[in-house]
């Protein structure tokens, strides 16, 4: 039995589409995990839902000819309505576009940074792939495309925020290399320690509001510009618990919590490892000061590799499954295409009904 405290969360899907398979995989692996804790008597907090302020679902709207607001709601409808077909026992469901804790807390993450010096305004000029809502330097291109959409990236100038990650790069490196953030399997967690060594850029964190159509969240104090995507649903992990309130579940699961496990496809391995650690451990500092562990353990997979979860003890898979990806309409869920082996399948298969779900 252990008493540790484990905050559990999955990455959050775009919207532009009903959920596949691979979400499913994601998140049934992140529940398996949050069962199993549970079982050994340990509070355990499991956070999930979906991100709803991307482009793509801008773009999905209009091809579909439906409001905007529809789609977004009916889609994020059917991820929430996964809980009773997959059995989910998740606690909590934060919908990006929607919440109140979440616009409130990216408000006070984007001030935190601005306060420290963190937020600058720039004129840029760079390819973008909005598949991926990421921008992209041209030797990471193939062929002058997307490495993961085979699309030509468009070419966009203009001015947004940037974010100093450069500022960061020794602390990462460090927090990494020392265990104090763990990413598993190690294959992973070399890849992200070697993009590190490669040199972290600075990198735009608003759009314009033209270019996002007004759609997201708006920069404080800032009425040209939104807040990036990215920027906006990696908070969420925060923003669920009330990051920069008084909030008794921010305090318990966050700043005094024991371990924050983050269940991932290795797709989105660089922004949640990098950009979201930082959060992690800006958080850490300003916050509690204290000496408590975080844990980013990342699940990886994506066509191939099988991915795993966990942090000390529950070590999990890394068996190559064959697949491709099935499907592109969301980046966020081309993640998972684990197959999970060791100790997962006992847990996968107890009967979910014996096990105590909190809703
Ligand atoms: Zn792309």
């Amino acid at each position: 039995m252990t008493k540790q405290r484990f905050y559990v969360t999955t990455a959050i899907p775009y919207v532009n589409g009903r959920p596949h398979l691979g979400f499913a995989l994601e998140i049934v692996q992140a529940d398996a995990l949050a069962r199993h804790w549970r079982r050994r008597g340990a509070p355990v907090r499991f956070l999930t839902g979906t991100d709803d302020n991307s482009l793509k679902n801008v773009q999905a709207a209009e091809a579909e000819g439906v409001p905007l607001r529809d789609l977004v709601d009916r889609n994020a409808a059917a991820y929430a309505a996964l809980r009773d077909p997959l059995g989910l026992s998740f606690d909590d469901f934060i919908r990006t576009s929607s919440d109140p804790r979440h616009r409130a807390g990216v408000e006070r993450l984007w001030r935190a940074c601005q306060a420290s010096g963190d937020l600058y305004r720039k004129l840029y000029q760079g390819l973008y792939c909005v598949g991926c809502e990421q921008f992209y330097a041209p030797a990471e291109l193939q062929d002058g495309r997307c490495p993961e959409h085979g699309t030509e990236p468009q070419l966009v100038t203009e001015e947004n925020w940037f974010f100093r990650l450069s500022r960061y790069r020794e602390r990462l490196a460090e927090l990494i290399e020392s265990g104090t953030l763990r990413i598993e399997p190690a294959s992973r967690r070399n890849e992200v320690l070697g993009f590190i060594a490669g040199g972290l850029e600075d990198f735009s964190v608003s759009r314009s509001v033209t270019r996002s159509r007004g759609w997201g969240i708006g920069v404080p104090g800032d009425p040209d510009q939104v807040i990036y995507v990215w920027f906006d649903a990696l908070a969420n992990y925060l923003t669920a618990l009330g990051y920069g309130t008084d909030a008794p579940a921010y305090h318990q699961w966050w700043a005094s919590g024991d371990r924050r496990v983050h269940v991932i496809g290795k797709g989105i391995l660089r922004f949640q490892s990098i950009r979201e650690n930082y959060q992690s451990t800006e958080d850490r500092q300003v916050r509690t000061g204290n000496s408590s562990t975080v844990l980013r353990p990342v699940a990886t997979s994506m066509k191939s590799t099988a991915g795993a979860i966990s942090a000390r003890t529950a070590a999990v898979c890394a068996r190559p499954s064959a697949g491709t990806s099935g499907g592109r309409s969301s980046a966020r869920r081309r993640s998972s295409r684990c197959t999970v082996a060791s100790r997962m399948p006992m847990l996968a298969t107890s009967s979910r009904r014996s096990i105590a779900s909190p809703k």
